[in-house]
């Protein structure tokens, strides 16, 4: 059930911010707004860098409307675009995917977990 009204996006992204990421990858898809911690696009980048293939964001910051309509969790890093949700092509290899995300994750301040068809991967509390 539909308890949202999703307007088009209004704001447009279209920005290249690394060889081959784009800020409108991490946009809300109901809004069209952004966020996106510098630490999430490093690590993204090594990420695509040593798979050698696209890395594909499924979602990257959401909104809290766009957040509540897809049941994420109250206090989400995607909220603060401190989190972003990754996958690769059918087509490209499932375990160089897999050795790209977790041995990138050792160099940066970044938390991986696992969630059956994307890798969620986030920031972790410097302080915690
Ligand atoms: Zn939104
Ligand atoms: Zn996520």
């Amino acid at each position: 059930m539909n308890l949202f009204r999703i307007p088009e996006p209004y704001y447009n992204n279209n920005i290249k911010i690394a060889e081959h990421f784009n800020l409108s990858e991490f946009t809300c898809p109901c809004c069209g707004r952004v966020m996106l911690d510098k630490r999430i696009l490093d690590y993204l980048i090594e990420v695509r860098q040593r798979f050698g293939a696209p890395v594909i964001v499924t979602s990257g910051y959401r909104c809290e409307l766009h957040n509540l309509h897809i049941g994420g969790r109250e206090d989400s890093k995607h909220l603060v675009g401190q989190a972003v949700d990754i996958t690769k092509r059918l087509t490209d290899d499932l375990k160089k995917f897999r050795e790209a995300v977790i041995q990138t994750s050792w160099k940066y301040p970044i938390e991986v977990v696992y969630e059956t068809d994307h890798y969620h991967i986030e920031v972790q509390d410097e302080n915690p």
